[in-house]
């Protein structure tokens, strides 16, 4: 299985954020050292072009971002300090969900160690978003003419508000999403199909709550490719999440999630979305059995 990598993008963050920048890297360590892919498959992508990335973001929105023209208060939104570095970083991690699904439809899976940023809209990035991965390479595999449908299966714990508002009037990408209803973000955006579970929700009620939302999403999307956020902060020992999976749970996700679009013959690009673990070696742990999981299947 071909896996995305850009841990190598760094870019200047604070030594106490919030956000878990280390965690890309020790999750490839993770996996080169588990042993699971040959050293070849990891692969580092191109960076999205701004043609790719105009089909889910508006000319102002980006030139905004090329430029670092964003006020403090949008800045205070998205989370991050703006820097050329970081913004070359988002690029390569849309590159690398679009060469993710390209795959994806050749082998039945692929994969990015990153992606996922679920919050960005068309004209605003929010919550460690700056583009909407998932709605660029969806529309840029439907411009390639490699699919005409695609489906998101967003299964991290914040609801996936900006794809929804991209996407919103697009019939050919359906958005499922299941979530914290109490959750980030407050102003949640109507996916196709939401589920908001309360918190404490635990194992089972999660996996039978997905087991509906997913079958409802094959059924009615009849995707040519599913792209699946398989966001680690769903778990009990989640500083964000509040959804109080184990670990065990999270692995029973994503084996129903792979397992039944493979029955369904859709090809996966699996993509790790948000993992905020009080430990971030348990947030690592958490995503290599995604990845284990996927290339099981
Ligand atoms: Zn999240």
């Amino acid at each position: 299985m071909k896996i995305f990598i850009y841990d190598q993008y760094m870019f200047p963050l604070s030594d106490n954020h919030r956000f878990p920048i280390g965690k890309y890297q020790l999750l490839r360590q993770a996996i080169e050292m588990d042993g699971i892919v040959a050293p070849d498959d990891l692969i580092v992508p191109t960076p999205a072009t701004i043609n790719q990335l105009q089909r889910a973001h508006s000319d102002e929105y980006l030139d905004k971002v090329e430029n670092g023209r964003f006020s403090p208060s949008e800045i205070r939104q998205i989370g991050l300090p703006w820097s050329p570095e970081l913004v070359l970083r988002c690029k390569h991690s849309v590159g690398a969900t679009i060469a993710a699904c390209r795959v994806a439809l050749q082998e039945g899976v692929a994969a990015t160690l990153g992606g996922g940023t679920h919050h960005a809209s068309r004209d605003a990035g929010e919550g460690f978003c700056i583009y909407n991965d998932t709605a660029v390479a969806a529309r840029t595999m439907q411009a390639e003419g490699r699919v005409q449908r695609v489906a998101v299966i967003d299964c991290d714990v914040h609801q996936g508000n900006g794809t929804a508002q991209i996407t919103t009037g697009d019939d050919s990408i359906f958005t499922f999403s299941i979530h914290g209803e109490k959750n980030f973000p407050f102003n949640k955006i109507p996916s196709d199909l939401d589920i908001g579970l309360p918190d404490d929700t635990g194992d089972e009620a999660y996996l039978s709550a997905l087991s509906q939302g997913v079958e409802q999403t094959l059924k009615q999307a009849q995707p040519d490719l599913v792209i699946y956020l398989a966001g680690a902060d769903v778990f009990e020992g989640d500083r964000l999440g509040r959804l109080c999976l184990t670990k065990a749970g999270i692995g029973a996700r994503d084996r129903f999630v792979l397992s039944r679009c493979q029955e369904a013959g859709v090809p996966v690009a699996v993509t790790m979305a948000g993992g905020y673990g009080r430990s971030i070696q348990e947030t690592v742990a958490i995503q290599l059995q995604t990845i284990q999981m996927a290339v099981k299947l």
